[in-house]
Protein backbone atom coordinates (compact mmCIF):
# COMPACT_ATOMS: atom_id res chain seq x y z
CA UNK A 1 0.00 0.00 0.00
CA UNK A 2 1.53 3.55 -0.71
CA UNK A 3 -0.35 6.46 0.63
CA UNK A 4 -0.43 9.89 -1.11
CA UNK A 5 3.03 11.97 -0.68
CA UNK A 6 0.67 15.40 0.24
CA UNK A 7 -0.86 13.13 3.42
CA UNK A 8 2.79 13.30 4.75
CA UNK A 9 2.42 16.81 4.56
CA UNK A 10 -0.57 17.81 6.81
CA UNK A 11 -0.08 19.47 9.76
CA UNK A 12 -2.40 19.82 12.53
CA UNK A 13 -3.81 22.10 15.64
CA UNK A 14 -1.93 21.40 18.58
CA UNK A 15 -5.40 22.16 20.58
CA UNK A 16 -6.74 18.60 19.89
CA UNK A 17 -3.50 17.31 21.07
CA UNK A 18 -3.06 19.37 24.42
CA UNK A 19 -7.03 18.43 24.74
CA UNK A 20 -6.26 14.61 24.43
CA UNK A 21 -3.61 14.99 27.07
CA UNK A 22 -5.72 16.88 29.65
CA UNK A 23 -8.25 14.25 29.03
CA UNK A 24 -5.43 11.64 29.80
CA UNK A 25 -4.16 13.65 33.29
CA UNK A 26 -7.75 14.11 34.61
CA UNK A 27 -8.54 9.88 33.49
CA UNK A 28 -5.68 9.67 36.18
CA UNK A 29 -7.11 11.55 38.61
CA UNK A 30 -5.47 15.04 38.19
CA UNK A 31 -6.65 18.22 38.30
CA UNK A 32 -6.66 20.03 34.95
CA UNK A 33 -7.48 23.82 34.24
CA UNK A 34 -8.16 23.88 30.11
CA UNK A 35 -7.35 27.15 28.90
CA UNK A 36 -6.06 25.46 25.57
CA UNK A 37 -9.27 25.20 23.87
CA UNK A 38 -10.79 27.39 21.17
CA UNK A 39 -14.24 27.83 22.12
CA UNK A 40 -17.28 29.84 23.98
CA UNK A 41 -18.00 27.60 27.45
CA UNK A 42 -21.32 28.68 26.86
CA UNK A 43 -24.42 26.72 25.97
CA UNK A 44 -26.15 27.45 21.64
CA UNK A 45 -29.19 29.67 23.15
CA UNK A 46 -32.27 28.08 23.72
CA UNK A 47 -34.01 28.98 20.98
CA UNK A 48 -31.51 28.12 18.14
CA UNK A 49 -31.89 24.22 19.63
CA UNK A 50 -35.51 24.49 19.51
CA UNK A 51 -35.01 25.29 15.96
CA UNK A 52 -33.19 22.51 15.46
CA UNK A 53 -35.32 19.48 17.13
CA UNK A 54 -38.67 21.47 15.51
CA UNK A 55 -36.69 21.07 11.70
CA UNK A 56 -36.59 17.50 12.73
CA UNK A 57 -40.20 16.69 13.79
CA UNK A 58 -41.40 18.65 10.83
CA UNK A 59 -39.27 16.04 8.80
CA UNK A 60 -36.71 17.93 7.54
CA UNK A 61 -34.50 14.70 7.12
CA UNK A 62 -33.51 14.58 3.69
CA UNK A 63 -30.28 16.26 1.43
CA UNK A 64 -30.83 19.95 0.87
CA UNK A 65 -29.25 21.61 -1.54
CA UNK A 66 -25.53 21.61 -1.71
CA UNK A 67 -24.77 25.46 -1.27
CA UNK A 68 -27.56 25.50 1.36
CA UNK A 69 -31.22 26.05 2.08
CA UNK A 70 -32.29 29.64 0.55
CA UNK A 71 -33.52 31.21 3.68
CA UNK A 72 -30.57 30.15 5.60
CA UNK A 73 -28.68 31.71 2.43
CA UNK A 74 -30.91 34.72 2.14
CA UNK A 75 -30.55 34.77 6.53
CA UNK A 76 -26.69 35.17 5.54
CA UNK A 77 -27.14 37.76 3.25
CA UNK A 78 -29.70 39.59 5.53
CA UNK A 79 -26.73 39.82 8.21
CA UNK A 80 -24.25 41.03 5.89
CA UNK A 81 -26.41 43.95 4.82
CA UNK A 82 -27.24 44.85 8.40
CA UNK A 83 -23.40 44.73 9.97
CA UNK A 84 -21.52 44.96 7.18
CA UNK A 85 -23.35 47.53 5.14
CA UNK A 86 -23.65 45.87 1.55
CA UNK A 87 -26.29 43.63 -0.06
CA UNK A 88 -25.06 40.63 -1.29
CA UNK A 89 -26.66 38.12 -3.64
CA UNK A 90 -27.65 34.60 -1.79
CA UNK A 91 -26.24 32.97 -4.73
CA UNK A 92 -22.74 34.53 -3.48
CA UNK A 93 -23.08 32.20 -0.48
CA UNK A 94 -22.17 28.80 -0.07
CA UNK A 95 -23.33 27.40 4.14
CA UNK A 96 -20.93 24.99 5.01
CA UNK A 97 -20.20 21.94 7.61
CA UNK A 98 -17.92 24.46 10.08
CA UNK A 99 -15.66 27.34 9.67
CA UNK A 100 -12.96 25.80 8.61
CA UNK A 101 -14.40 24.09 5.16
CA UNK A 102 -14.73 27.47 3.18
CA UNK A 103 -10.82 27.94 4.64
CA UNK A 104 -10.20 24.07 3.05
CA UNK A 105 -12.40 25.02 -0.17
CA UNK A 106 -10.87 28.50 -0.97
CA UNK A 107 -6.94 26.43 -0.16
CA UNK A 108 -7.96 23.92 -2.32
CA UNK A 109 -9.19 26.21 -5.15
CA UNK A 110 -5.75 28.29 -5.35
CA UNK A 111 -3.15 25.84 -4.36
CA UNK A 112 -1.16 24.15 -6.25
CA UNK A 113 2.78 23.61 -6.90
CA UNK A 114 4.23 26.84 -8.38
CA UNK A 115 1.73 29.04 -6.49
CA UNK A 116 2.33 31.14 -3.71
CA UNK A 117 -0.39 31.47 -0.49
CA UNK A 118 0.44 34.19 2.03
CA UNK A 119 -0.95 33.65 6.00
CA UNK A 120 -0.43 34.74 9.48
CA UNK A 121 2.67 33.79 11.47
CA UNK A 122 1.21 33.45 14.49
CA UNK A 123 -2.12 32.03 12.57
CA UNK A 124 -4.70 29.70 12.66
CA UNK A 125 -1.87 26.37 11.97
CA UNK A 126 -4.30 24.82 9.63
CA UNK A 127 -3.78 27.92 7.15
CA UNK A 128 0.06 26.52 6.76
CA UNK A 129 -1.29 22.86 7.08
CA UNK A 130 -3.61 23.15 4.03
CA UNK A 131 -0.95 25.22 2.01
CA UNK A 132 1.63 22.38 2.43
CA UNK A 133 -0.97 19.83 1.26
CA UNK A 134 -1.72 21.31 -1.75
CA UNK A 135 1.81 21.61 -2.94
CA UNK A 136 1.84 25.30 -3.22
CA UNK A 137 4.48 27.27 -1.21
CA UNK A 138 3.85 28.35 2.17
CA UNK A 139 4.70 32.55 3.03
CA UNK A 140 3.99 33.26 6.16
CA UNK A 141 3.74 36.76 7.21
CA UNK A 142 4.83 37.78 11.04
CA UNK A 143 2.39 39.57 13.25
CA UNK A 144 4.45 41.48 15.87
CA UNK A 145 3.82 41.88 19.39
CA UNK A 146 4.65 45.93 18.55
CA UNK A 147 2.01 46.26 16.16
CA UNK A 148 -0.49 44.51 18.77
CA UNK A 149 -0.49 41.36 16.66
CA UNK A 150 -2.31 43.38 13.72
CA UNK A 151 -0.87 43.23 10.40
CA UNK A 152 0.66 45.76 8.25
CA UNK A 153 -0.92 46.73 5.11
CA UNK A 154 2.46 47.86 3.48
CA UNK A 155 4.19 44.62 4.49
CA UNK A 156 1.42 42.07 3.31
CA UNK A 157 1.91 43.89 -0.14
CA UNK A 158 5.68 44.07 -0.46
CA UNK A 159 5.49 40.53 0.04
CA UNK A 160 3.94 39.70 -3.14
CA UNK A 161 4.43 38.31 -5.92
CA UNK A 162 3.79 37.66 -9.33
CA UNK A 163 3.34 33.88 -8.23
CA UNK A 164 0.73 34.61 -5.15
CA UNK A 165 -2.24 33.40 -5.85
CA UNK A 166 -4.54 33.44 -2.33
CA UNK A 167 -3.59 36.36 0.77
CA UNK A 168 -5.68 34.72 3.64
CA UNK A 169 -5.97 37.68 6.54
CA UNK A 170 -7.65 36.99 9.59
CA UNK A 171 -9.20 39.54 12.08
CA UNK A 172 -9.92 39.89 15.14
CA UNK A 173 -6.78 36.52 15.16
CA UNK A 174 -6.46 33.49 16.38
CA UNK A 175 -4.02 32.72 18.46
CA UNK A 176 -3.55 36.37 19.48
CA UNK A 177 -6.47 38.58 19.93
CA UNK A 178 -4.93 40.80 17.19
CA UNK A 179 -7.58 43.13 15.21
CA UNK A 180 -6.54 45.05 12.05
CA UNK A 181 -7.15 48.69 12.51
CA UNK A 182 -9.92 49.98 10.06
CA UNK A 183 -7.01 52.13 8.45
CA UNK A 184 -4.69 49.06 7.63
CA UNK A 185 -7.66 47.31 6.14
CA UNK A 186 -8.82 50.24 4.36
CA UNK A 187 -4.95 50.31 3.25
CA UNK A 188 -4.49 46.78 2.33
CA UNK A 189 -7.77 46.51 0.12
CA UNK A 190 -6.35 49.97 -1.40
CA UNK A 191 -3.25 48.16 -2.68
CA UNK A 192 -4.50 45.35 -3.42
CA UNK A 193 -5.80 46.90 -7.01
CA UNK A 194 -2.47 46.94 -8.14
CA UNK A 195 -2.33 43.36 -7.51
CA UNK A 196 -5.15 41.76 -9.34
CA UNK A 197 -4.17 38.44 -9.88
CA UNK A 198 -4.37 37.88 -5.73
CA UNK A 199 -6.96 36.76 -4.17
CA UNK A 200 -8.17 37.52 -0.72
CA UNK A 201 -9.32 35.17 1.88
CA UNK A 202 -10.43 36.93 4.86
CA UNK A 203 -11.76 34.76 7.75
CA UNK A 204 -14.16 36.94 9.94
CA UNK A 205 -15.07 33.97 12.16
CA UNK A 206 -14.34 36.19 15.42
CA UNK A 207 -16.11 39.31 13.71
CA UNK A 208 -18.71 39.76 16.48
CA UNK A 209 -15.67 39.13 19.14
CA UNK A 210 -14.09 42.69 19.07
CA UNK A 211 -13.98 43.15 22.44
CA UNK A 212 -13.05 47.24 22.46
CA UNK A 213 -16.32 49.42 22.11
CA UNK A 214 -14.57 52.12 20.17
CA UNK A 215 -13.13 50.36 17.51
CA UNK A 216 -16.20 49.49 15.27
CA UNK A 217 -15.62 45.92 13.41
CA UNK A 218 -13.62 46.31 10.24
CA UNK A 219 -14.61 44.12 7.39
CA UNK A 220 -13.72 43.71 3.85
CA UNK A 221 -16.90 43.67 2.44
CA UNK A 222 -17.61 47.21 2.23
CA UNK A 223 -14.57 46.90 -0.17
CA UNK A 224 -16.83 46.42 -3.13
CA UNK A 225 -14.40 46.52 -6.15
CA UNK A 226 -12.60 43.24 -4.13
CA UNK A 227 -15.96 41.20 -5.15
CA UNK A 228 -14.97 39.30 -7.85
CA UNK A 229 -12.08 38.20 -5.85
CA UNK A 230 -13.11 37.80 -2.19
CA UNK A 231 -13.62 34.71 0.04
CA UNK A 232 -15.13 36.01 3.41
CA UNK A 233 -15.16 32.82 5.87
CA UNK A 234 -17.37 33.41 8.73
CA UNK A 235 -19.60 30.95 10.51
CA UNK A 236 -21.73 30.41 13.81
CA UNK A 237 -19.44 28.70 15.84
CA UNK A 238 -17.83 31.32 17.88
CA UNK A 239 -21.17 33.67 17.59
CA UNK A 240 -23.55 31.75 18.59
CA UNK A 241 -21.56 28.96 21.08
CA UNK A 242 -22.07 26.40 18.44
CA UNK A 243 -18.83 24.62 17.63
CA UNK A 244 -20.01 20.96 17.61
CA UNK A 245 -23.03 21.93 15.39
CA UNK A 246 -20.23 22.18 12.29
CA UNK A 247 -22.15 25.35 10.66
CA UNK A 248 -20.27 28.13 8.34
CA UNK A 249 -20.51 30.27 5.60
CA UNK A 250 -18.29 31.29 2.99
CA UNK A 251 -18.95 34.64 0.74
CA UNK A 252 -17.67 34.09 -2.80
CA UNK A 253 -17.46 35.58 -6.28
CA UNK A 254 -20.81 34.17 -8.12
CA UNK A 255 -18.13 31.62 -10.45
CA UNK A 256 -16.29 31.00 -7.53
CA UNK A 257 -19.67 29.73 -5.38
CA UNK A 258 -20.17 27.40 -8.20
CA UNK A 259 -17.09 25.67 -8.13
CA UNK A 260 -17.18 25.71 -4.41
CA UNK A 261 -20.12 24.10 -4.54
CA UNK A 262 -19.20 21.53 -7.24
CA UNK A 263 -16.42 20.63 -4.01
CA UNK A 264 -19.37 19.92 -1.62
CA UNK A 265 -20.96 17.94 -3.64
CA UNK A 266 -18.08 15.79 -3.96
CA UNK A 267 -16.66 16.00 -0.31
CA UNK A 268 -20.09 16.34 2.08
CA UNK A 269 -23.19 16.76 -0.08
CA UNK A 270 -24.73 19.41 2.20
CA UNK A 271 -24.92 20.42 5.79
CA UNK A 272 -27.75 18.36 7.85
CA UNK A 273 -30.80 19.64 7.32
CA UNK A 274 -31.92 20.70 11.47
CA UNK A 275 -28.46 22.57 11.48
CA UNK A 276 -29.35 24.24 8.44
CA UNK A 277 -32.77 25.46 10.55
CA UNK A 278 -30.66 26.47 13.69
CA UNK A 279 -28.57 28.76 11.59
CA UNK A 280 -31.53 30.69 10.41
CA UNK A 281 -33.07 30.94 14.18
CA UNK A 282 -29.32 32.30 15.04
CA UNK A 283 -29.40 34.98 12.77
CA UNK A 284 -32.95 36.19 12.93
CA UNK A 285 -33.99 35.44 16.56
CA UNK A 286 -32.47 37.93 19.42
CA UNK A 287 -29.03 39.02 19.85
CA UNK A 288 -28.57 39.66 23.64
CA UNK A 289 -26.61 35.84 23.65
CA UNK A 290 -24.07 37.06 21.79
CA UNK A 291 -23.92 39.90 23.34
CA UNK A 292 -23.95 38.88 27.07
CA UNK A 293 -21.21 36.44 25.88
CA UNK A 294 -19.17 39.22 25.05
CA UNK A 295 -19.77 41.25 27.96
CA UNK A 296 -18.27 38.32 29.91
CA UNK A 297 -15.41 38.16 27.51
CA UNK A 298 -14.30 41.37 28.16
CA UNK A 299 -14.52 41.16 31.73
CA UNK A 300 -12.90 37.85 31.88
CA UNK A 301 -9.75 39.62 29.53
CA UNK A 302 -9.34 41.85 32.04
CA UNK A 303 -8.66 39.14 35.01
CA UNK A 304 -6.61 37.75 32.49
CA UNK A 305 -4.17 39.95 31.38
CA UNK A 306 -4.29 41.92 35.00
CA UNK A 307 -3.18 38.08 36.28
CA UNK A 308 -0.83 37.22 33.51
CA UNK A 309 1.05 40.73 34.22
CA UNK A 310 1.23 39.97 37.81
CA UNK A 311 3.76 36.84 36.89
CA UNK A 312 7.28 37.05 36.82
CA UNK A 313 9.22 36.72 33.80
CA UNK A 314 5.20 37.28 31.47
CA UNK A 315 4.32 39.87 29.96
CA UNK A 316 0.81 40.56 28.15
CA UNK A 317 -0.49 43.28 25.58
CA UNK A 318 -4.38 43.44 26.10
CA UNK A 319 -6.02 41.37 22.91
CA UNK A 320 -8.75 43.45 21.22
CA UNK A 321 -10.46 40.59 19.89
CA UNK A 322 -11.56 37.08 20.00
CA UNK A 323 -11.10 35.20 23.15
CA UNK A 324 -7.35 34.60 23.17
CA UNK A 325 -4.49 36.07 25.19
CA UNK A 326 -1.07 35.41 23.92
CA UNK A 327 1.89 36.61 26.59
CA UNK A 328 5.14 37.20 26.02
CA UNK A 329 7.01 34.53 28.36
CA UNK A 330 10.76 35.00 27.35
CA UNK A 331 11.46 36.34 30.75
CA UNK A 332 10.80 32.72 32.10
CA UNK A 333 13.89 32.10 30.33
CA UNK A 334 11.61 28.57 29.37
CA UNK A 335 10.80 28.28 25.07
CA UNK A 336 6.53 28.50 24.52
CA UNK A 337 7.15 24.15 24.38
CA UNK A 338 8.92 23.77 26.97
CA UNK A 339 6.51 26.07 29.39
CA UNK A 340 3.03 24.26 27.59
CA UNK A 341 4.16 20.95 28.75
CA UNK A 342 5.92 21.93 32.15
CA UNK A 343 2.35 23.68 32.90
CA UNK A 344 -0.22 20.82 32.00
CA UNK A 345 2.23 18.29 33.17
CA UNK A 346 3.34 19.90 36.55
CA UNK A 347 0.64 22.70 37.24
CA UNK A 348 -2.39 20.93 35.84
CA UNK A 349 -3.09 24.10 33.20
CA UNK A 350 -3.59 23.59 29.65
CA UNK A 351 -2.63 26.34 27.12
CA UNK A 352 -0.90 26.38 23.97
CA UNK A 353 3.03 27.23 22.76
CA UNK A 354 2.78 29.67 20.39
CA UNK A 355 4.86 27.90 17.83
CA UNK A 356 1.67 26.18 17.33
CA UNK A 357 0.64 28.70 15.49
CA UNK A 358 4.20 28.98 13.02
CA UNK A 359 7.42 29.91 13.76
CA UNK A 360 6.84 33.29 14.92
CA UNK A 361 5.39 32.45 17.92
CA UNK A 362 8.16 31.09 19.54
CA UNK A 363 8.55 33.27 23.25
CA UNK A 364 4.50 33.05 23.90
CA UNK A 365 1.78 31.36 25.44
CA UNK A 366 -2.04 31.48 24.33
CA UNK A 367 -4.28 31.42 27.21
CA UNK A 368 -8.07 30.91 26.21
CA UNK A 369 -10.50 33.07 28.35
CA UNK A 370 -13.39 31.21 27.24
CA UNK A 371 -13.12 29.68 30.91
CA UNK A 372 -15.61 31.10 34.13
CA UNK A 373 -13.55 33.54 36.22
CA UNK A 374 -12.93 31.18 38.87
CA UNK A 375 -11.30 28.54 36.63
CA UNK A 376 -8.69 31.48 35.06
CA UNK A 377 -7.99 32.87 38.52
CA UNK A 378 -6.74 29.35 39.63
CA UNK A 379 -5.19 28.43 37.01
CA UNK A 380 -2.80 31.84 37.08
CA UNK A 381 -2.85 31.25 40.39
CA UNK A 382 -1.35 27.60 39.81
CA UNK A 383 0.89 29.05 36.65
CA UNK A 384 2.44 32.00 39.55
CA UNK A 385 3.49 29.02 42.20
CA UNK A 386 5.22 26.82 39.37
CA UNK A 387 6.99 29.91 38.48
CA UNK A 388 7.89 30.98 42.08
CA UNK A 389 9.03 26.89 42.59
CA UNK A 390 11.00 27.05 39.66
CA UNK A 391 13.04 30.42 40.78
CA UNK A 392 11.59 33.02 37.92
CA UNK A 393 11.87 36.42 39.12
CA UNK A 394 10.76 39.47 38.18
N1 LIG B 1 -10.80 30.36 11.68
C1 LIG B 1 -10.21 30.60 12.85
C2 LIG B 1 -9.26 31.74 12.95
C3 LIG B 1 -10.48 29.80 13.97
O1 LIG B 1 -9.90 30.07 15.14
C4 LIG B 1 -11.37 28.70 13.82
C5 LIG B 1 -11.64 27.79 14.93
O2 LIG B 1 -10.96 27.73 15.92
C6 LIG B 1 -11.95 28.49 12.57
C7 LIG B 1 -11.65 29.34 11.52
C8 LIG B 1 -12.85 27.33 12.31
O3 LIG B 1 -14.10 27.45 12.84
P1 LIG B 1 -15.17 26.27 12.75
O4 LIG B 1 -15.17 25.60 14.09
O5 LIG B 1 -16.46 26.94 12.43
O6 LIG B 1 -14.74 25.33 11.68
Amino acid sequence: MQIAARMNRLGSESAFEVLARAKALEAQGKSVINLGIGQPDFSTPQHVVEAAVKALRDGHHGYTPANGILPLRQAVAADIALRRGVSVDPDCIVIVPGGKVTMATAIQMFGEPGGEIMYPDPGFPIYESLVNFTGATAVGYPLLEKDGFAFRAEDLLARITPKTRLLIVNSPANPTGGVAPAAEVAKLAAGLAKHPHVAIMADEIYSRLVLDDDKPYASFIPYTDLHDRLIILDGWSKTYAMTGWRLGWGMWPKKLAELATKLAINVHSCVNAPTQFAGIAALEGPQDAVEHMRQAFIRRRALTVAGLNALPGVSCIQPAGAFYAFPNITGTGYTARQLQDALLEDAGVATIAGTSFGSHGEGYLRFSFAADDAAISEALQRVGSWLAAHKVNK
